[in-house]
């Protein structure tokens, strides 16, 4: 079944994100470059991970948090792309998304365990 939480990129976002990455999560959507990765459920289940990480922190306080840590691990990284992989939503979600169950049985907050 389609998913119409799950949408292609518009053209703002595609300008936005360039080539950086194949998807984006605005809560209550997740934004993909094209077609095929909607059937990529390893990429899916990432992006609902960070579906439930938003909703825990009410959005907001997701995104500023993310901003922020991001920031500072580019400072200790010195490297965008090293920094972004250290981001603690971002570790929570690449060492959970071929747990299809994840989204469903994780704890509150349990991002602060990948810091
Ligand atoms: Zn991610």
């Amino acid at each position: 079944m389609k998913d119409k939480r799950v949408i292609l990129f518009p053209w703002i976002i595609k300008k936005l994100v360039k080539s950086w990455t194949a998807s984006i999560t605005i809560f209550p959507f997740i934004f993909i470059r094209n077609e095929q990765l909607r059937a990529n459920t390893i990429l899916i289940n990432h992006e609902k991970i960070h579906i439930r990480q938003q909703i825990e922190m009410l959005i907001l306080l997701f995104y500023l948090w993310y901003v922020i840590e991001f920031l500072m691990k580019w400072i200790i990284y010195k490297s965008s792309f090293t920094a972004y992989q250290n981001i603690s939503f971002e570790k929570e979600a690449y060492q959970n998304e071929r747990n299809f169950n994840y989204i469903h049985t994780k704890k509150f907050w349990s991002f602060l365990k990948y810091l």
